[in-house]
């Protein structure tokens, strides 16, 4: 296994749709197994396959960073079958470092894909979950969370990360 090196806004993978997985095959299942180690490592509950420089539909979730095997959610060509309700809560994301904001998402969501087998899975998720689902899958079509705020939040958003980048290359 291996750590992935992970990307950060700005960078035009972040932005663009990322294709289907055709086949799960030994390279898809070592994607997401480096993708696993990479999450936690971060840590993070949350990692999408553009975010590690890798423009395909392949996402891994985990609300209990390593500490659970059953929290451990790995999923190729995730879709969003069934949403409902509406909820609002910070969130953040390890490619917009440093940056956290109110985003609204459906407060459940059913997500169909396939698993590491290749056998389709549905999975239902609420809250926290059914959030990371959403942001993850939102990568998959190059949205980055952000995109969701006020253009104001936007601009703010915009100065801050140019600051912190500004500051890293002083320190
Ligand atoms: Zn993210």
């Amino acid at each position: 296994m291996a750590l992935l090196e992970i990307r950060i806004i700005g960078d035009p993978i972040l932005t663009r749709t990322a294709a289907l997985v055709k086949q799960v095959d030994e390279e898809i299942v070592r994607l997401a197994r480096d993708m696993v180690e990479t999450l936690h490592a971060a840590p993070g509950i949350g990692l999408a396959a553009p975010q590690v420089g890798v423009a395909k539909r392949v996402i891994v979730v985990d609300l209990s960073v390593g500490v659970d095997i059953e929290a451990l959610h790995i999923l190729i060509n995730p879709e969003i079958v069934e949403k409902e309700g509406e909820a609002v809560c910070e969130e953040g994301c390890l490619s917009v470092p440093d940056i956290r904001e109110k985003v609204v998402r459906p407060y459940r969501v059913v997500v169909r894909g396939l698993d590491l087998e290749g056998r389709t899975v549905e999975i239902e998720g609420e809250d926290l979950l059914a959030r990371a689902f959403c942001h993850e899958i939102d990568h998959l079509d190059g949205i980055l969370f952000v995109e969701k705020l006020s253009a104001l939040k936007r601009t703010l958003i915009r100065k801050k990360l140019k600051k912190n980048a500004a500051d890293a290359k002083k320190a």
